[in-house]
């Protein structure tokens, strides 16, 4: 039986009578996660504690919280009984799931997307923030042969990091290494918090036929105006 949900700083926590296996999983379009909770249904002190209606859903909104907008919950299906609790969130993010094996399921949203050491700063060394486009649920552009463009981002980014690490005056760190999610503001707001010197952004972008574009763009500020280059 499901006793309790509660969600707080970045964690969602789900009490229940008895150890369950749950399953955890994500949904975009709206960006969401879900936890349906097998051979589980809702218990008195559940529904004497959280709004429950007559056929079984609810939810409780989360304010002020730069990634998650509310929490729903209903009975998913009955019959055998599930539980299903969906996590409504502005942005993509990544998250843990443990168990303490007595009923206690804790879901933490994980915001770090640093995944190489900061550099250590005042060392007169340049900052170079090196950003693989797209990954996780975010495919990009495909190419002829279907190949995505987050996997082409992300075995660029890698060479870079090699290149980079041959140079004794740059510090970098990439925005992410794997196949994981990173929304656009985790990218930037990691840049800025490293007051970075560049922030290199690959991508690989597609067109339509019958163009036939050959060649790189580099896109980059400068005095206030935008440019690109090709
Ligand atoms: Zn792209």
């Amino acid at each position: 039986m499901l006793n309790g949900i509660s969600f707080s700083d970045n964690r969602l926590q789900i009490s229940a009578s008895n150890d369950i296996e749950p399953s955890v999983f994500k949904m975009d379009a709206p960006d969401r996660i879900v936890i349906d909770l097998p051979q589980t249904s809702f218990s008195e002190q559940f529904a004497s504690a959280l709004l429950l209606d007559d056929s079984m859903r609810g939810q409780f909104a989360v304010a002020d919280h730069p990634s998650v907008s509310q929490v729903r919950y209903a009975l998913f299906t009955s019959n055998p009984d599930t539980v299903r609790i969906v996590l409504d969130l502005k942005a993509p993010s990544p998250y843990t799931v443990t168990r303490d094996g007595l009923g206690l399921i804790t879901i933490d949203l994980t915001e770090s997307t640093a995944v190489t050491p900061f550099p250590s700063g005042g060392s007169g060394k340049k900052i170079v923030v090196i950003d693989p486009g797209h990954g996780g649920t975010q495919p990009g552009a495909s190419s002829k042969s279907k190949k995505v463009e987050k996997d082409f981002t992300l075995a660029v980014g890698l060479k870079v990091q090699a290149l980079l690490e041959q140079e004794p005056d740059i510090d970098f760190v990439l925005t992410r290494t794997t196949d994981v999610t990173v929304s656009l503001q985790d990218r930037a707001k990691l840049a800025n918090d490293l007051k970075a010197d560049l922030f290199i952004s690959i991508h690989g972008n597609s067109i339509d036929p019958p163009a036939n574009p050959s060649g790189s763009e580099t896109y980059y500020t400068r005095e206030r105006a935008f440019h690109w280059r090709m």
